[in-house]
């Protein structure tokens, strides 16, 4: 069989990392491989986000770039899934004739049917067809293949979502709610486990309502599974939904080991109000003593939280009553949104929208004091030992080491989910050091003790308490060069 060369392109969550990463592996059964290189490619596939505005902006001005590359190579293929895929099916072949295809959110099984189907007649293909069972997409050895690597990796364990906020695309892009089966699951993570993988993130648009459609176990049960395999260090997931956080969840943070010490858990709105407007089914006071129930079982945890600004009807009251939420619940950290209309949602048809001015400056307002509550949080942590996951060398100092000093960053995050920067706490005495950059991976995947030193508003940097492993990694002779 040839080899192809596939170039994919991601925008968006978690959810779209892991499925093109599906896509990846199926499409090696074909003769593709991953490029880095657009212009190598043989196929060019466009994964895309519809959940903002910005978002979608974002896809087709990347379309739009490839007009030239489709130009120099008129056999490319090119392919758009994901969520506008879903939303706009031929609409974009229509704005944009150079698409091959347009598969939705659920064909990225029959995608290499898709593929071969153009190879053959060079024809346009739009598959948006959305079964309500989510099926099984790749066999258990081409994925163990395709996840070689990542100290922490991604897992799906339901898709879509049966909740219909009113501001949402996700149930008209995604579909309804449908889980996987828990030993698909297990089998997946084992596989990850053996390759590498220590901590695992469990995604699902509401990752409370785990097989409840389907009667599999619930949610906290599947974490107990996975809290057994052996080989893996930490469990989180992503994403819960307030009013279905359940106490025998709560109670899984305080038993299950493994289970990082962080929740995100979104609540979008201080206000009652809005709440009921966005159809959250849940109110401030619900979610703050959910919170506080959760706390006392375990009282270090860090939580984060998403918020909404602007939603239409949203007055100067509404607003400080989220300000209120914030101050009152005190985030870790915060992903703040501006309001967008979004396409067949109902909050789109809600007349009372809020000017574009008035809404950024909220964002702003919001933003500074999570800023302050944030630095706050963190500063909490100087002077404390922290476990961290070693990811590998920090981007930003990973690579160069000067002055004769071991400067050498390397770079992993707290069970709280804080990212820290930290050196090994060994100084070289003269010369320049230099590190062998293929040894890296050696190194990550340890978890090892970290003095925190400072605290920044997205950060933490320290020192290692036992330098042990990371020098032992490199044996000393290949990783110091004076
Ligand atoms: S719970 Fe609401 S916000 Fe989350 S995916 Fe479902 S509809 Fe969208």
């Amino acid at each position: 069989m040839d080899i192809k060369y596939l170039y994919i392109n991601t925008i968006g969550c978690q959810m779209n990392v892991y499925d093109s990463r599906q896509i990846a592996c199926e499409l090696k059964s074909l003769g593709y491989i991953e490029t880095k290189s657009p212009d190598k490619a043989d196929l060019i596939i466009l994964n895309t986000c519809s959940i903002r505005e910005k978002a979608q902006e974002k896809a087709f001005s990347f379309l739009g770039r490839l007009a030239t590359l489709k130009k120099k190579k008129p056999n490319l293929i090119i392919g758009v899934g994901g969520c506008v895929a879903q939303q706009e099916g031929r609409n974009i072949i229509k704005r944009v004739p150079f698409i091959n295809i347009v598969f939705g959110t659920r064909a990225i099984s029959r995608l290499p049917h898709l593929i071969s189907r153009v190879e053959s007649t060079n024809s346009r293909i739009v598959d948006i067809e959305m079964p309500d069972i989510m099926p099984e997409t790749i066999n258990e050895q081409s994925f163990e293949r395709a996840s070689q690597g990542p100290v922490s990796n991604f897992i799906t364990i339901m898709r879509g979502c049966d909740n219909y906020c009113t501001y949402c695309v996700v149930p008209h892009v995604r579909g309804r709610e449908t889980s996987r089966s828990p030993q698909n699951i297990i089998r997946d993570i084992r596989n990850f486990v053996k390759t590498g993988t220590k901590e695992v993130t469990l995604l699902g648009q509401n990752v409370n309502s785990f097989g409840k459609k389907e009667n599999l176990c619930s949610f906290p049960k599947l974490l107990s599974q996975v809290n057994d395999i052996n080989g893996l260090s930490r469990i989180r997931f992503t994403t819960s939904h307030p009013k279905d956080f359940s106490e025998e969840l709560m109670y899984a943070f305080r038993d299950l080991e493994k289970l990082c010490n962080h929740l995100h858990l979104p609540v979008q709105s201080g206000s009652n109000k809005i709440l009921k407007r966005m159809n959250r089914k849940y109110t401030k006071e619900l979610y703050i003593e959910k919170i506080e129930k959760l706390r006392k079982l375990r009282p270090d945890i860090s939580v984060t939280s998403d918020m909404i600004v602007g939603f239409p009807g949203e007055t100067d009251a509404d607003f400080e009553e989220t300000l209120g939420l914030m101050k009152t619940v005190g985030f870790d950290g915060l992903f703040a949104f501006i309001y967008s209309d979004r396409p067949n949602t109902r909050a789109s048809e809600f007349s009372d929208k809020i000017p574009e001015k008035e809404k950024k400056e909220r964002l702003q307002k919001l933003l500074d004091m999570q800023e302050a509550i944030t630095r706050k949080k963190n500063r909490n942590h100087v002077g404390k030992i922290e476990s961290i996951l070693v990811e590998g060398m920090s981007k930003k100092h990973g690579n160069v080491i000067d002055k004769g000093i071991n400067e050498i960053q390397w770079t992993g995050r707290t069970s709280t989910n804080k990212i820290v920067n930290f050196t090994n706490g060994h100084s070289q005495s003269k010369g320049t050091a230099f590190i062998d950059s293929s040894k890296e991976e050696i190194a990550t995947g340890i978890l090892i003790d970290v003095r925190i030193e400072k605290a920044f508003s997205h950060s933490l940097s320290g020192k290692a308490v036992t330098p042990g492993p990371l020098l032992n990694t490199y044996k000393g002779e290949k990783a110091y060069v004076a």
